[in-house]
């Protein structure tokens, strides 16, 4: 007999856990007059063992965020048999977008011009495109990545501008506060950078808004959320 270990705890926990989060959303979304299919949850991997995020797969789980493309590399051939679409959530390092590439549906964390256009090349070598999201640093907060809420939307056309790109949306990690009001201002604001963007050229299926985490997904959600972005609620603490 083997002993429990902690992911063993982990992995019989993530079943429950990803359904309450699932009757979270659909909670907040009947909350906010919206329809619960247009709100996406997403897993964020980081941290955790290949097992640990397979079970979440495994339990129904289709959509996966990784933060670091070390783990990405790690995580994604070792679900490749249960294809879940993965985003990049984390900043991306320039030297870093040909490893990234080939297991990444999206990348979220789009806040250089630099970074798109490397993106952008690498998928004209391989024959491909690539959903992306500009990140906004809404809270100003100057440990979080992502371009200032003023400056979001030139970025936004200088992506929408290159040839294998395609920009989707909005991404934010918000306040790290526990003053409700305030989150809600940062998820607000990101918001009003989307709807200002859909008005310009070549931007106007940047609709997503991913937005929202563990402590505060119902904020998200009632300010328009459509990826919510959970870690800790699913696999428990990091
Ligand atoms: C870790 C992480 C999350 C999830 O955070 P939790 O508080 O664990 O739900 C979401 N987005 C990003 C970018 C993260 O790094």
């Amino acid at each position: 007999m083997t002993t429990p270990t902690a992911d063993d705890a982990r992995i019989a926990a993530v079943p429950a856990r990803l359904a309450a989060v699932r009757a979270r959303i659909a909670d907040a979304a009947r909350d906010a007059g919206r329809d619960p299919a247009d709100v996406a949850l997403l897993l964020a991997a980081k941290t955790l063992p290949d097992a640990v995020v397979r079970a979440a797969v495994e339990a129904g789980a289709t959509l996966l965020g990784e933060n670091r493309v070390q783990e990405l590399v790690s995580h994604a051939p070792a679900l490749a048999d249960l294809s879940p679409t993965v985003h990049l959530i984390g900043h991306l390092q320039s030297n870093k977008v040909a490893a990234a590439l080939p297991w990444v549906a999206c990348v979220q964390s789009v806040d250089s011009l630099d970074v798109a256009e490397r993106l952008s090349r690498r998928c004209a070598d391989a024959g491909r495109e690539l959903d992306v999201m500009v990140q906004v640093n809404v809270s100003g907060e100057p440990t979080k990545w992502g371009m200032a809420p003023d400056e979001a939307p030139g970025l936004a056309a200088g992506v929408a501008a290159l040839a294998h790109l395609h920009v989707v949306g909005f991404m934010t990690v918000g306040a790290n506060s526990p003053d409700a009001a305030e989150v809600r201002a940062g998820y607000a604001r990101l918001r009003a950078v989307r709807d200002d963007a859909v008005g310009s050229a070549g931007l106007q299926g940047a609709t997503g808004l991913s937005m929202g985490m563990s402590r505060d997904l119902e904020l998200a959600i009632s300010e328009g959320a459509t990826i919510v972005r959970v870690g800790t609620a699913v696999f428990g603490p990091r």
